[in-house]
């Protein structure tokens, strides 16, 4: 697992960035990129208590970032906490006191800008240019430095802290692993993925009339023709002619056919 300074990671940016060098955007790129990595994981310390940490600590930034999609909700609203002494009760005396501030991220801002400067740490292959054109690096600069100004606020935020209360535990079909999903989430997205990276298996949720949780695999499985080792591929990107790689050692197989297996919608139901 990573274990960066935030504040070092950022500093070390804005350094870089200083510099008219174009190489120094890409390195400035890595810096940014630590640094939200940094922040995930010390968000996700906050649910290390829920997750062993055999599993905790062999978490990719790329999956843990799912995990904290999935522990908590895309908060998107900044909040400032000040106290005031009162005159009388109810009646503060004006004299408020800044307490601290939160700068609350949005997690698909993570999500979005994480990806975006692992694009720009890749040398173009097949380009002669191959740092990129004047302009686009120009543009690029300008994107690092919004990054940048967009950060730093977050990352003197000093307000951390967010409980899993509302967590739905599931046991994944594929690995038994116990896993578990924050209910707003799985309201809003419908969605839980294993805790486990090595599984990773995928699930939609629903939720019945007694306020229970029920998942089901989003996930088929494919033993590999050659090494026997189990796949798992979303349902929806199933379809005859799809091809896909083992994941242990690399066989590509293309699927020939399928067998759908069905039952009554109306035999669930009372009748009333
Ligand atoms: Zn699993
Ligand atoms: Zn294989």
């Amino acid at each position: 697992m990573a274990n960066y300074d935030k504040w070092s990671c950022l500093e070390r940016a804005r350094k870089l960035l200083t510099s008219a060098d174009d190489d120094s955007l890409r390195y400035a790129s890595l810096e940014l990129r630590f640094c939200i990595e940094a922040i995930i994981y010390e968000k996700l310390d906050t649910y290390s208590r829920y997750v062993p940490a055999a599993l905790f600590e062999k978490w990719q930034p790329n999956h843990a970032l799912k995990m904290l999609l999935q522990f908590e909700p895309d908060a998107d609203e900044d909040f400032t906490l000040y106290v005031s002494p009162e005159s009388e009760p109810g009646k503060p005396t004006g004299n408020w006191t800044c307490l601290g501030q939160h700068n609350a991220v949005k997690l698909s801002w993570l999500n979005k800008n994480y990806n975006k400067l692992g694009s720009y740490l890749h040398v173009k292959l097949g380009n002669k240019n191959k740092g990129g054109t004047t302009e686009e690096l120009s543009v690029n600069r300008k994107d690092i430095e919004r990054m940048l100004s967009e950060l730093e606020p977050v990352i003197n935020s000093d307000i951390v802290g967010a409980t899993l209360a509302t967590r739905v535990q599931f046991k994944c079909q594929a690995c038994q692993q116990l896993s578990l999903v924050n209910a707003d989430v799985l309201r809003k997205t419908g969605r839980a993925t294993c805790i486990s990276q090595q599984c990773g298996a995928e699930y939609t949720a629903s939720e019945d009339a007694e306020g229970g949780w029920q998942f089901k695999l989003a996930m088929t499985s494919f033993k590999c023709l050659k090494c026997e080792k189990i796949n798992f591929l979303e349902i929806r990107h199933v379809d005859i002619g799809t091809k896909f790689r083992c994941n242990r050692c690399g066989e590509v197989h293309r699927i020939v056919g399928g067998q759908w297996n069905y039952e009554r919608v109306t035999a669930d139901r009372k009748t009333s």
